[in-house]
């Protein structure tokens, strides 16, 4: 970043809308299903017509409950849902039915990975509520209305103004997306609405505690807008305070073709909403027993770390497990990691030598796989090396150019060797005549030895069936 900006911080809190995935509304019997013909899943109440009366689905509060619970929340188990007022095209009601000062859940958290170290966000509360419609703004002008999504029931997940990058940002959202596609509450897609979140920024001097004041900026669906956003939101604020203009608490809107962000609206207040208790809803009231019940039955964290791991570094079910068997091999996972994108290869090598391998560097172990992942050395080779480099530390390109261990990939050298080998297991050969397909493994073994265990594995297998059925 740019000079002019050293000297200054910013603090995010994120309002993280997600539809839950029940199938039917939150208040009504109408489906929830994404995509349909607009207008076709609607009904009298979730128009709300006069004279109709909503009734809670239970399922979403459940749904609501288990976020809460993941992520360590207190429930508050007399609760109410409150009509929030407000006039917008979107809306037919003209009030959406949400939680105002007692929510489902508050006060929990979610650490993250930082790049310096872990970090505590702290959730202020998760709340229920009612989406609104859709408008669709066409070619000739036009604005549309598509109320299929009234009624869709959301949780809207508020954080504490801890996050202080786009990158933090950027993993939070990601950590906890994972968290509730675990929890199967939730399909998060970010391009059809179900997961999408404002973003609520503020500057400071760095050294200064007390924050500025903060914009909002609504409605961005993807990762990638809400990284450039921040940035761009950012840069924007320290300008203004360097040129001595006020922030003004206001909602902008990111507009991805100029990359920029626009005011919208002066933020209202909450007393602008005139927040009051949805007269025709009963509280809500828990029983310790059913909360108890859904907390016993969360999706492990583990689960949900181990799948997080493997989305993120392709790794297959059974190599994670292996990894986070010991948390010691692991973090050495994750560190080498940082230097290498092969990442199979290099969760091969330290599975297979988890005994002894916690001593070498990372970086080490990762230019091993990253060689061997370019398949100038082959996969026996690598475990040779972390072998040596347990003995006694060394460069490994040094070594492998001094001892020559670069795979053989020639195919008239590994040809040649091969018929050696043949020659030399009459016996394998015969058996292998006979039917015995097993009987491919010594000939394969014993060219491997001719290459001093340099050969690449799978063209030698390759010429050695090739030339077997040759004979035949
Ligand atoms: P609303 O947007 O409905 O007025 P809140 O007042 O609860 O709701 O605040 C919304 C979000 O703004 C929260 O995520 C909170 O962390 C964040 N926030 C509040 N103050 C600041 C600030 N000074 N800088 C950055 N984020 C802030
Ligand atoms: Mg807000
Ligand atoms: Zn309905």
């Amino acid at each position: 970043m740019a000079d002019t900006y050293k000297g200054y911080s910013m603090n995010i809190g994120l309002e993280v809308h997600v539809e839950l995935k029940t199938q039917s509304k939150i208040f009504c019997n109408c489906s929830t299903t994404y995509g349909a013909e607009p207008n076709t899943q609607v009904c009298p109440v979730c128009l709300g017509m006069p004279g109709t009366l909503p009734v809670l689905n239970k399922k979403a509060v459940e749904y609501s409950l288990m976020a809460g619970l993941a992520l360590d929340c207190e429930i508050n188990m007399n609760c109410k849902m409150d009509r929030k007022n407000y006039f917008y095209p979107d809306l037919p009601k003209a009030y959406q039915i949400s939680q105002y000062d007692i929510p489902l859940c508050k006060g929990g958290y979610l650490d993250i990975e930082t790049d310096n170290g872990s970090k505590r966000v702290r959730i202020t509360r998760i709340h229920l509520e009612e989406d609104a419609g859709k408008l669709i703004h066409n070619e000739e002008d036009e604005t549309l209305i598509d109320c299929n999504r009234c009624g869709v029931p959301l949780i809207e997940i508020v954080t504490e103004p801890d996050l202080e990058s786009a990158n933090e940002t950027d993993v939070f959202l990601n950590k906890l997306r994972t968290i509730l596609l675990n929890l199967g509450i939730s399909d998060c897609r970010m391009n059809e609405g179900s997961f999408r979140a404002d973003v609520n920024l503020s500057v400071r001097k760095t050294e200064d505690t007390e924050l500025g004041i903060r914009t909002e900026m609504k409605n961005l669906n993807s990762f990638a807008f809400i990284k450039k956003a921040i940035n761009f939101e950012f840069k924007r604020q320290v300008d203004n305070v360097l040129e001595h203009k006020t922030i003004e608490q206001e909602t902008r809107r990111y507009d991805e073709k100029s990359k920029k962000t626009y005011s919208m609206r002066k933020k209202e207040d909450a007393d602008d909403y005139r927040y009051f208790p949805d007269p025709d809803l009963p509280r809500i009231k828990l029983q310790t027993d059913y909360v108890e019940n859904i907390k016993k039955n969360l999706p492990k964290l583990a689960t949900i770390r181990k799948s997080q791991i493997m989305e993120k570094y392709d790794l297959s079910s059974y190599d994670c497990e292996m990894l986070l068997s010991k948390p010691e091999l692991y973090d050495l996972f994750e560190k080498s990691a940082l230097y290498t994108t092969a990442y199979k290869t290099l969760s091969n090598l330290i599975i297979s030598k988890k005994d002894c391998i916690l001593s070498i560097s990372a970086e080490k172990i990762a230019r091993i796989a990253d060689i061997s992942c370019q398949e100038l050395i082959n996969i026996s080779t690598a475990k040779k090396l972390i072998d040596m480099l347990i003995k006694e530390d060394f460069d490994v390109d040094e070594t492998i150019k001094k001892e020559k261990m670069y795979q053989i990939n020639d195919m008239d050298i590994l040809t040649c060797y091969t018929r050696q080998a043949l020659l030399i297991n009459k016996k394998a050969v015969e058996s292998y005549k006979k039917g015995n397909l097993l009987a491919v493994g010594p000939i394969i073994g014993h060219v491997m030895k001719l290459t001093n265990g340099y050969g690449n594995p799978e063209t030698v297998k390759n010429i050695v069936t090739k030339m077997l059925s040759d004979i035949n």
